[in-house]
């Protein structure tokens, strides 16, 4: 009788909750983290100084390094400031360059990582990739899923709106990826791995349908969870399929196609998600997740975001380069120019102003 099943890689410690920030030196002392108390902790130079200055105190063995932005190079000046010093763990207390940096270094120097984000805005705080900027523009880095996350909603709720609403935005898009890999799966035999698609589209409707607001607790709540479930849905089947389809190839598409007007990872791909919805059908659906978005003040229309429709005509029509070999509803539909301009009219009189 077969009696193994399969070993997850996830965190040891998960702990989201307001004032969580004042218990992080005990979830560091668990054994499996820190058992030296010496620490390597990555903050940014400016907003990490207010966190530094309350955190610091109860971590007296740790050393604390300012990281400059979110680039290839800074995650290796990290890591290289961090080989020497016989650290247990790299802590990266910070928005998402700074986990992201504190990931690819943890990673480097063989180290586990403490992921403490300080905002909400994608759900890369819990996942295997570490995305930075690079010569060629941007790289997604494979890296071990972090050992422990701990996210204060107290500090969520101090970090601009618009992280809140970028991360629903990519929680809700999850529903559109899953669809994705479906139809892959229907049309190409691709393997759907069945836990991550589960972990990915509970995330996703558990934000959809949740009757709160950005300012509530309980709302804030079930987004980082359900950030951190489609993070380890990531781990569980070792690709961003359960969170990136057609939503995350119009989100890239904007970011290449207009790098400097782009608008939040969030806001593009939850559009793109409403988007991808209309587009294979789903238009009750499609219409349900326009709702939700401008119920929480994330666009719906590329106009709500700086763009003109042609302009979006020209990103949908790019997306599928961005991403070679990922089937999705756009790849499936090889739409021409004049029929994605025509569904985008129908897309708009459906979900209505
Ligand atoms: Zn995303």
């Amino acid at each position: 009788m077969p009696v193994l099943t399969r070993l997850i890689p996830s965190p040891v410690v998960v702990d989201i909750r307001p004032g969580a920030l004042d218990d992080l030196a005990s979830v560091l002392a668990d054994e499996r983290i820190s058992h030296s108390g010496r620490l390597a902790v990555a903050v940014s130079g400016g907003s990490g100084s207010k966190l530094r200055e309350r955190v610091s105190p109860s971590l007296p063995g740790a050393t604390w390094y300012e990281v400059g932005g979110g680039t290839l190079d800074d995650a290796i000046r990290l890591a290289g400031d961090i080989k020497a010093g016989h650290y247990d763990a790299v802590v990266g207390l910070g928005g998402g360059k700074i986990i992201d940096c504190a990931k690819f270094a943890a990673a480097r120097v063989g180290l586990p990582l403490v992921a403490v984000p300080t905002n909400l805005a994608h759900d890369g705080l819990c996942s295997p990739v570490a995305t930075l900027d690079n010569d060629a523009g941007r790289g997604s880095y494979g890296v071990p899923n972090p050992i422990a996350v701990v996210i204060d909603l107290d500090v969520i709720r101090e970090a601009p709106a618009r992280f809140v609403r970028s991360g629903i935005g990519d929680a809700v898009s999850n529903i559109s990826a899953i669809a994705d890999w479906e139809l892959s799966h229907r049309v190409n035999g691709e393997k759907i791995d069945g836990l991550a698609a589960a972990m990915a589209r509970q995330a996703g409707e558990a934000v959809l349908r949740h009757p709160g607001g950005i300012g509530d607790n309980d709302f804030l709540q079930v987004l980082a969870e359900a950030l951190v479930l489609s993070g380890i849905a990531m781990s569980v089947s070792g690709d961003s399929r359960p969170s990136s389809g057609a939503c995350h190839e119009i989100n890239h598409a904007f970011d290449l196609l207009f790098p400097r007007r782009a608008a939040s990872h969030g806001e593009q791909c939850g559009l793109g998600a409403a988007f991808a919805m209309y587009l294979r059908g789903a238009h009750e659906e499609s219409a349900f997740m326009a709702d939700v978005l401008r119920r929480h003040g994330l666009p719906v229309l590329p106009e709500e975001i700086g763009f003109t429709v042609d302009e979006f005509v020209r990103v949908v029509e790019f997306a599928p380069e961005t991403r070679p070999g990922r089937y999705t509803i756009l790849e499936h539909l090889e739409l021409k120019t004049h029929q994605i301009k025509d569904l985008y009219v129908d897309y708009v009189k459906a979900i209505g102003s």
